[in-house]
């Protein structure tokens, strides 16, 4: 353990697992008191005796959840916001409420949770927000994610429209957009799609590289974003992808 984060507060969503765990495995490992949040408690509860995490309960879907969360919490340093669904399908597989859905989970969470703490995090001095946004957003269309990558060029909006507005009272806001990350969803995608040797084979061929990236990957940029080693950098959107949108 170094110390990156060392005295700084930050609350993570979907930490229960994938790239929000990698996130708050990260942030604790360098120093900071991490409150890791996620719909899933039983999955939770892995995280449970880590020093440096208080694993808590939170539906990001839920309005009266969040302000109750963020009256009980308080301004944390540094804001991380992972939770997100992929729907697979073209805009005629996406009826109204799949379109609800992931707009709720993957920005409305994020719309709601920011509009939540930036008051006391501005009165605190300042905070660093970072957002999972995707490649596959205003970045690169993916084949059948119409309403995911939607609402991940709106995160991208989003993150650059708090960054801007923000900029003057110490709140910095970027997104990450990663490419095809190992996790426990990717491999539910995968296996849904019957044939799991080729599916994976599928997911790896998008990547140059030739690999899935990890959640470490990811975090290793959110731990950066989120300290003041990138203290003169917002409104960006960062792309970790095997060189997926290059080619
Ligand atoms: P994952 O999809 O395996 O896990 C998601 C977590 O979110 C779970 O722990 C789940 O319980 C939690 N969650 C679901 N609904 C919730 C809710 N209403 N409130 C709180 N938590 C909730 O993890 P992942 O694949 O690492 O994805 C994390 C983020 O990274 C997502 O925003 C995803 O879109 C993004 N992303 C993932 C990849 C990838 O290839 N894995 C690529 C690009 C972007």
């Amino acid at each position: 353990m170094t110390d990156r984060l060392a005295g700084k507060t930050a609350v993570v969503t979907a930490a229960a697992q994938g790239i929000g765990r990698a996130i708050a495995l990260a942030f604790a490992a360098e120093g900071a008191k991490v409150i890791a949040t996620d719909i899933n408690a039983g999955a939770l509860a892995a995280l449970e005796g880590t020093p440096g995490i208080t694993p808590r309960v939170l539906d990001v879907t839920s309005p009266e959840a969040i302000a109750a969360f963020a009256a009980e919490t308080g301004a944390p340093h540094v804001l991380a916001n992972a939770a997100g669904f992929v729907h697979a399908g073209t805009i005629l597989d996406c009826d109204e409420a799949a379109f609800d859905f992931s707009v709720t989970l993957n920005v409305r969470s994020m719309y709601r949770l920011i509009r939540a703490f930036l008051p006391a995090m501005v009165d605190n001095g300042g905070a660093s927000i970072v957002n999972i946004a995707s490649v596959a957003s205003s970045v690169i269309a993916a084949p059948n994610r119409f309403i995911y990558g939607t609402t991940k060029a709106a995160v991208v909006g989003l993150t650059k429209s708090v960054a801007a507005d923000f900029v003057t009272r110490g709140i910095r806001a970027n997104c990450i957009c990663p490419g095809t990350v190992e996790s426990p969803s990717l491999d539910q995608r995968m296996r849904a799609l019957g044939d799991y040797e080729t599916a994976r084979a599928a997911f790896i061929s998008r990547q140059p590289m030739g690999r899935l990236g990890t959640p470490e990957e990811i975090a290793a940029l959110a731990l950066y974003l989120a300290s003041d080693e990138s203290a003169f950098m917002s409104g960006q959107a960062l792309v970790v992808d095997g060189g997926w949108s290059n080619i």
